[in-house]
């Protein structure tokens, strides 16, 4: 399409966005510091002018240098240097999506919130705190025990997150979260999960994905099972509204994550929305008419916009977590997830296996969510680490 699309991070949503760039002939141009980063390892630059950039989403000078190769610029993380992505925007040196007002707001979990409430979007209670010991005991005594205490900035799969469930635990959740500017939220007794991918055009016209629960374990995202299914069935439809209205407020195109919790009551409460592709919509490659990747080029480069409906009933995705440094591990699991019928793996490439590490997933499709279930069930016994 001779249209180039630079991209800060290049992780593993980088590199299924790129895999979606290659189907359309856009060419990529990835920025991380990991020289083999996953998204890079996927393209290859068709000229010596679009090579990857070897350096940091967060160097001004590395995302300037991005910003002179491409014709528009988007992340797939959003802890990147938002400012001077604003005087890039400013500059009108390339198109930026989304817009780096809507990164800057949504890099800090305080700012984000109290954005969304400004705007009247269902959150639950949080505050600002400051780093002390003081502080975070005033909380407990606001919200009750046990209580959330969040980093600010920088946080991805539960890493900034302390549930603070003892007065006496201040000192070492203040230990635990790093020195990082910090805010606290109301413990939130959730009966499930939801999320939404939305997408948002630059002109502000919405589409969502249908709603998915989401199971977390240890603070990451474990399986995700589409459509969500609940005994009010309107959940799913006022899913979808409480995520567009939200995506709303926000300013430029691309995907946007929307995660949410359901309460017994049948209310619906935002916990935190990522401005680009996410691990709740992986699923959307096998199971949706068009993936959430593609949908995230197609509107940064404002280009018809997909169908975002379900093409087969039932699907799950489920996440292959590194249970150690043993990459033998997850060979094994792979040669299970082969043998399953209307199973796909995806694996991302990365050269070393730990304890926590997103290194790939696989996704479940199948005619009811029955079959979808049995399919599923030898795939969570032969997890990495023995599995759920
Ligand atoms: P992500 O990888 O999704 O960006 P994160 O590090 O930003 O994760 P959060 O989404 O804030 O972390 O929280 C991780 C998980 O912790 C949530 O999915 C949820 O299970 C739980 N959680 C977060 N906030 C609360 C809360 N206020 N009350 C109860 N549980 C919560
Ligand atoms: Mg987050
Ligand atoms: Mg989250």
């Amino acid at each position: 399409m001779g249209i180039k699309v630079g991209v800060l991070g290049g992780g593993q949503l980088g590199r299924m966005l790129a895999a979606s760039a290659s189907l359309l002939n856009v060419d990529m141009v990835i920025l991380d510091a990991g020289e083999s980063a996953p998204a890079k390892q996927i393209l290859y630059p068709r000229n010596p002018s679009l090579a990857h950039i070897d350096g940091s989403f967060t160097d001004p000078v590395k995302i300037r240098e991005l910003a002179r190769k491409v014709d528009v610029l988007t992340v797939e993380i959003e802890h990147v240097d938002a400012n001077v992505l604003e005087e890039i925007e400013s500059e009108h040196v390339v198109a930026i999506h989304p817009r780096p007002s809507t990164i800057k707001i949504i890099q800090d979990k305080f700012m984000q919130k109290s954005h969304l409430r400004s705007y009247g979007c269902p959150v639950s209670e949080f505050v600002v705190v400051d780093s002390t010991v003081e502080s975070i005991q005033r909380c407990s005594h606001s919200f009750g025990l046990p209580f959330m205490l969040k980093s600010r900035t920088l946080a991805y799969d539960g890493r900034g997150n302390f549930v603070v469930r003892d007065i006496n635990q201040a000192e070492e959740a203040l230990q635990a979260l790093g020195g990082r500017p910090l805010y606290a939220e109301k413990f939130v007794s959730f009966i499930k999960e939801i999320a939404v991918m939305v997408v948002r055009t630059a002109q502000g016209d919405i589409l969502s994905y249908p709603a998915v629960e989401t199971i977390h374990k240890d603070n990451i995202c474990h399986l995700v099972f589409a459509p969500l299914r609940s005994r009010d069935p309107n959940v799913a439809h006022r899913a979808q509204q409480v995520a567009e209205a939200a995506v709303k407020t926000l300013e430029g195109a691309g995907v946007f994550g929307v995660e949410m919790f359901l309460m017994e009551d049948g209310s619906i409460y935002i916990n935190e929305i990522a401005p680009r592709p996410h691990n709740s919509g992986h699923y959307t490659i096998e199971a949706c008419e068009t993936s959430q990747y593609e949908n995230h080029l197609r509107t940064i480069l404002s280009l018809p916009l997909g169908s975002t409906a379900l093409k087969v009933p039932s699907a799950a995705m489920l996440n292959i977590i590194g249970a150690s440094s043993s990459i033998e591990e997850i060979d094994g699991f792979v040669s299970n997830a082969l043998r399953i019928p209307g199973c796909t793996v995806h694996l991302y490439g990365k050269t070393e296996c730990r304890k926590g590490r997103k290194m790939g997933h696989v996704t479940i499709v199948g005619d009811s969510d029955a079959t979808v279930r049995m399919h599923l069930r030898p795939l969570l016994i032969a997890l990495p680490g023995g599995g759920s």
